[in-house]
């Protein structure tokens, strides 16, 4: 009597099969790190995996729910998007990369979400239903804002200098042909050549940029002459510092010598304090110092300008801020240096600090122990 009764329920070799591929399918479904959802046409979810629970933040089963009660989509303007009419209207394979999966707390993310119309197989023979694939796009999206957002700055910063050189050079041409005027024709083109040698530094900026995000940036470690360095970048500015009639101070403390860093990166970050410091200045002069400071060196870089409200302070490192005031919107710039600065700080362990005041001018510091042991790639 028991054989019988097992040999009744010993299953069949097909259904055998067709169970080991429903266990394979499953598995796999499961495995994907897309959320899929399959809907039947009264849009009631009748198969979900843990990605799909994990993007719609639900952690009960989907199994049996409408779809409209657990996914509130939004449109890029935020419009309501209501998702049982988006997925009825199709009949195709879609895929739409613009939607917001908007969350009971009001957060949002996202979404990229594919739907596919599929014979389900499910409930009565015939029956159609939908396959839906989610995924959380956030992080790519904001890349690619980000990426937008860069190019339109970059672009509108380059085509002023441009524009100038390019004024300034036809001028010369224009005077060199019907007066001859040298002087004139020198002052075009000096003005010509400050307008390209901008732009050189800013190419040199961005393409820095685009090395330390990409992490290629290597560091090598040397003895830096401490006083030597400065006296060099002061040599180098005063031109600058001069042509705005500013004054250019530098201060070594007797005790600071050499100091092991990468001397190409604290030129860098120098070199970007001293360009502000000189560019944001009307009045007075800057001062570059070394001192003693925390086990090493710190480097200061001291001016009178038209300084940084507390607001602007923490904002200054970010990519492509600038300050919304008149007078530095009166100047070039892609508010790149200060975050090339930072990046390039943090390979070397360098600590970065600003003091600032409004109308009487900003210190801009960089501490670099003794020796450290840098991050190489
Ligand atoms: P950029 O100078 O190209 O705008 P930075 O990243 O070097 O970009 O600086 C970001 C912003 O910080 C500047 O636009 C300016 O508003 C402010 N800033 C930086 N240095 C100074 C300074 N020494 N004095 C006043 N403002 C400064």
């Amino acid at each position: 009597m028991m054989l019988m009764i097992k040999r009744i329920l010993r299953k069949s070799p097909e259904d055998k099969q067709a169970q080991l591929e429903h266990e394979r399918l499953t598995s796999l479904v499961n495995s994907m790190a897309d959320g899929v959802l399959a809907i039947d046409e009264n849009m009631e979810i009748v198969l979900s995996n843990g990605a799909a629970l994990n993007i719609l933040d639900v952690n009960s089963t989907l199994k049996g729910r409408r779809l409209g009660e657990v996914m509130y989509l939004e449109d890029r303007n935020k419009r309501k998007v209501d998702v049982e009419k988006l997925i009825s209207g199709i009949t195709t394979a879609t895929t739409n990369r613009d939607l917001l999966l908007r969350y009971q707390d009001n957060s949002t993310l996202n979404l990229y979400l594919s739907i596919a119309p599929v014979h389900l197989g499910y409930g009565t023979a015939g029956q159609q239903g939908y396959v839906l694939l989610m995924r959380d796009i956030t992080h790519e999206k904001s890349l690619e804002e980000e990426r937008d957002e860069f190019i339109s700055v970059v672009s509108h910063e380059l085509r002023t200098p441009i524009a100038i050189a390019e004024g300034n050079i036809s001028n010369a041409l224009f005077i060199a042909e019907k007066t001859g005027d040298i002087s004139q024709i020198k002052q075009a083109l000096e003005e010509a050549h400050h307008q390209v040698v901008f732009l050189a530094e800013m190419i040199n900026d961005l393409s820095t940029l685009s090395r330390a995000e990409r992490g290629k940036l290597t560091v090598e470690v040397e003895d830096i002459d401490v006083p030597a360095l400065i006296a060099e970048l002061k040599t180098s500015y005063t031109p600058q510092a001069t042509q705005k009639n500013l004054w250019l101070k530098a201060e070594v403390a007797t005790d600071v010598k050499t100091l092991q860093s990468s001397s190409l990166y604290v030129r860098e970050i120098l070199q970007n304090f001293i360009t502000n410091a000189i560019k944001y200045t009307e009045e007075g002069g800057v001062t570059i110092k070394a001192e003693p400071g925390q086990g090493g060196v710190r480097f200061l870089v001291i001016d009178t300008g038209i300084g940084i409200s507390k607001g602007d302070q923490e904002r200054i490192f970010d990519k492509f801020f600038r300050s919304e005031d008149y007078r530095t919107r009166k100047t070039n710039g892609t508010g790149l240096g200060l975050y090339v600065t930072m990046k390039l700080a943090n390979l070397i362990h360098a600590e970065i600090d600003v003091q600032s005041e409004l109308n009487k001018g900003s210190t801009f510091s960089c501490t670099l122990p003794i020796a450290t042991e840098m991050v190489r790639h």
